[in-house]
């Protein structure tokens, strides 16, 4: 057996021992069901092996040669592509979707943009201060699920965090105090034990309830009696006592919240909350972790950031990167593009609707391992090997850590990686399609 990296979500645990022949997974230890369903998704019924074309509105199989060749045809008929996705591909592949964003002067964006990567856009004006999962498994005290419901999405994430023994604390879960700041009761509610807080708060008054903390930081007994948002006047001083006292606390944003914060002021408020934390704490410190699901979702914020000096949002034209203000929603309800090249995502039944009917309009490429609605829809698609699993990739976990996935398998049908098909799209093109 050997040790390899789950790449079923963000926290890519790098404890599953996996036994495997190099052709099958015989068997795998250590992962939650959510990682197991991903390594079974090599054999899984609703896998593509071959690529796919739309005829006659329904999807057939086609050669590689000729698939490759109608998607340079969509591409070269138009002007005005949209590319989207990359959060469940490699680094690698996200660095080759912005060449061929650039190359074909299209706009792409990835998950990130409706999720976390709104918090790195605005941390710029307030600073924002990060950790690891090392540092919480051996430090935290404290930690404060907001929006987020870890058990259901990124199901070790407690294990490691909530019930780990701290190596230089020697002292584990009793020290720790778990806060659930939530308008439903999510499966994370089940973990808590009796020195733990949950807070129900009222739907939509997240800002309501950080500004009354932020104010209550700065002059005592400003909570008014019947309570904000929601929750007890006893609770939010309880809360505050527990942040202003931690060593190592930490907040974890979930995409919740994230999602449902149009106009970011939330997270202004957030980051503003745990700067006044820090600056007033004499001796512990506060951070702040977004729970990005999908396993590279934080990173095509650093590939962006590195290849183009920005985090997402990067529109070409004249194979130049140039300014503007649109982002994945704004180019959608515009109607801003004129077919969609999508990666590893399946929009369809992520987005709401005003926006997928939109997408669904115009051509979609689709570059993916699995049958979603997106595929049903989709005019052509691309299938590539399974990242983590039938080949290998850079990640970067929701800590921001880079980790390195390894191949197991070989994949079906010898299927190349993402960042492979988005090369050979862009060396047709750089042939003049030929
Ligand atoms: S928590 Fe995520 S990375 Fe860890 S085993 Fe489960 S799915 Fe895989």
């Amino acid at each position: 057996m050997k040790r390899y990296t789950c790449s079923g979500c963000s926290l890519l645990c790098d404890d599953i021992m996996i036994r495997s022949d190099g052709l099958f997974i015989d068997e795998v230890i250590g992962a939650c069901l959510k990682g197991k369903e991903r390594f079974d998704r090599v054999t899984a019924k609703n896998r593509i092996i071959s690529p796919l074309i739309r005829k006659d509105n329904e999807l057939k199989k086609i050669s590689w040669e000729e698939a490759i060749n109608e998607t340079v045809k969509i591409v070269k008929n138009a002007s005005n592509p949209l590319l989207y996705g990359f959060s469940n591909s490699s680094c690698e592949a996200q660095a080759k979707g912005i060449e061929l964003a650039k190359t074909i002067n299209g706009f792409i964006d990835s998950n990130a943009s409706i999720c976390q990567g709104k918090v790195l856009g605005i941390a710029k004006e307030f600073g924002i201060n990060l950790t690891t999962i090392t540092e919480l498994i051996n430090k935290a005290d404290l930690l404060i699920l907001w929006g987020a419901n870890p058990a259901e999405t990124i199901p070790r994430l407690l294990n490691k965090t909530l019930f780990s023994r701290g190596k230089f604390r020697m002292t584990g879960r009793e020290i720790k105090t778990l806060v659930i700041i939530d308008p439903v009761k999510s499966a994370s509610f089940n973990v808590m034990g009796v020195r733990d807080i949950a807070l129900r708060i009222k739907p939509g008054s997240d800002i309501e309830l950080v500004r009354a903390l932020k104010e209550e930081c700065c002059q005592s007994d400003s909570i008014p009696s019947e309570g904000v948002a929601g929750i007890d006047q006893e609770d939010l001083k309880r809360i505050l006592l527990h942040i202003m006292g931690t060593e190592n606390g930490v907040i974890f944003l979930g995409q919740g919240i994230l999602k449902s914060d149009k106009n970011n002021q939330f997270i202004r408020e957030i980051l503003e909350f745990i700067q006044l934390i820090n600056s007033k704490q004499e001796k512990g410190r506060m951070s702040l972790i977004m729970m990005g699901g999908h396993y590279n979702m934080a990173g095509f914020d650093h590939v962006a950031l590195s290849l183009a000096g920005k985090i997402g949002g990067l529109q070409f034209k004249d194979q130049k990167l140039v300014d503007s203000n649109h982002t994945l929603v704004s180019k959608i309800n515009t109607n801003d593009f004129d077919y969609s090249i999508i990666v590893g995502t399946d929009p369809i039944s992520h987005l709401p609707y005003s926006l997928s009917s939109k997408l669904a309009k115009k051509p979609i490429i689709l570059i993916d391992n699995q049958m979603t609605a997106t595929a049903k829809i989709a005019d052509i698609i691309l299938p590539t090997a399974i990242t983590g699993i039938e080949c290998e990739g850079l990640a970067f976990r929701l800590d921001q850590v880079p980790i390195q996935l390894e191949k197991i398998v070989n994949p079906p049908s010898n299927l190349t990686s993402d960042a492979k098909l988005l090369n050979k799209i862009i060396s047709k093109l750089a042939n003049g399609g030929m």
